[in-house]
């Protein structure tokens, strides 16, 4: 399956109805009714009452389970999941040597309740991934009772992680990043988290083509909390996924396709039979670090009296507006950011730069454009 084939599928295949940032159960209910009712189910209730459904496909021997929107603001997998579903539905030869080989079992949205508020917790505001011990919630039952029943011989934990992240030792953007988690204090490499690095592997050989220089890997701190960790404490290689920020690319739709080419591929080297041995080349991929804001303004003078230059370091609030996501521009820091960079960089070459109020800029200002020298320069993305 090279790139030509992978840039056809998504042309052909891509689920229209699923756009931007926010996608609620509601938006994938509309999708769902499309499908067959033989390959859909609900496996239980979030919270507040809203259905988590699974999806089921293939008949091959090797099971493999998918969940994405565990943290309910991260839609960027669901989306990519999506269109991978029509490439399922399709009788393409690449869908049809994955399904004879794998069962596929997709939770599209594990928390319902975080997508509909936009938020990462869910409506008790537990954080989903920290509860994998405890199973403290009906959305960890949920997965927990899947998982169990469906005994996987492979996981994906799909999430979203924010702009922040670099490439470490490199200025680009983490526009997708990967681990294998650990499955012991010791982080020892046992067969199954080695399977689980193939995998990653056999994907970045694709993706680099695409994005090079533009992979990372999580650092593999030990926490059984973590729904990854004690998967794969139990035996079964589990990989995840992280659709991370792309140039320009905050409504994700370029990496949404970055996420379909890595789960096609994940799947195809499944069906292909991967084992533990091409783990190796996982080291090469660099880790993650952060050193981004979302905008860097650079070299400015807070107000007339003032000689000192500083740097302003902007982070963008997603924030649910009228069902839409705004991006509204939040003063992180103001320091000299020398080892960090802006997604977008404002060179303010010793000018006042002020809020558009015309007031002194401070840490936690909320502002949608600036003035320096009296000249507006808009933040948004
Ligand atoms: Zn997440």
């Amino acid at each position: 399956m090279n790139l030509k084939q992978l840039k056809r599928l998504y042309s052909l295949f891509k689920n229209q109805e699923l756009k931007g940032r926010y996608i609620t159960n509601s938006d994938i209910e509309k999708c769902l009714n499309n499908f067959s009712d033989s390959i859909q189910s609900v496996i239980g209730y979030s919270v507040k009452g809203r259905p988590v459904y699974a999806l089921k496909f293939g008949y091959g021997q090797r099971k493999v389970l998918l969940w994405s929107q565990m943290h309910g603001n991260e839609t960027t997998t669901t989306k990519a999941l999506f269109d991978c579903f029509n490439v399922f539905f399709s009788d393409d030869t690449i869908s049809k040597s994955i399904l004879e080989s794998c069962t596929i079992l997709v939770i599209p949205m594990l928390n319902p309740d975080g997508a509909e508020e936009y938020t990462r917790l869910n409506a008790n505001s537990v954080d989903l991934n920290r509860d994998a011990q405890n199973l403290s919630q009906p959305e960890s039952i949920i997965l927990r009772k899947t998982f169990d029943k469906f005994k996987p011989d492979y996981c994906f934990n799909l999430h979203g992680q924010r702009t922040i992240y670099n490439v470490s030792g490199t200025e680009n953007s983490s526009v997708v990043s990967f681990l294998s988690p650990a499955q012991d204090e010791d982080r020892k490499l046992t067969s199954n988290r080695k399977t689980a690095m193939s995998i990653i592997v056999a994907i970045t050989k694709t993706l680099n083509k695409l994005i090079p220089n533009g992979i990372a890997r999580y650092d593999d701190g030990f926490n059984i909390n973590c729904v990854g960790d004690t998967f794969q404490y139990l035996g079964v290689p589990t990989v995840l996924f992280e659709a991370g920020h792309y140039p320009n690319d905050y409504n994700r739709e370029e990496v949404r396709y970055f996420m379909f080419v890595s789960i096609l591929k994940a799947l195809q080297s499944i069906a292909l039979g991967i084992d533990a041995k091409g783990y190796k080349d996982y080291f090469k991929i660099p880790e993650n670090a952060k050193q981004f804001y979302d905008i860097v303004i650079r070299n400015a003078r807070l107000d007339e009296e003032s000689t000192q230059l500083v740097d302003l370091g902007i982070q963008y609030q997603e924030t649910l507006v009228s069902q839409k996501i705004d991006f509204i521009p939040k003063v992180e820091i103001i320091s000299k950011l020398d080892g960090f960079f802006g997604h977008k960089e404002i060179e303010a070459n010793s000018k006042i730069v002020k809020t558009q109020y015309g007031t002194t800029i401070k840490v936690a200002n909320e502002i949608d454009f600036v003035l320096i020298n009296n000249e507006k320069i808009s933040l948004k993305p």
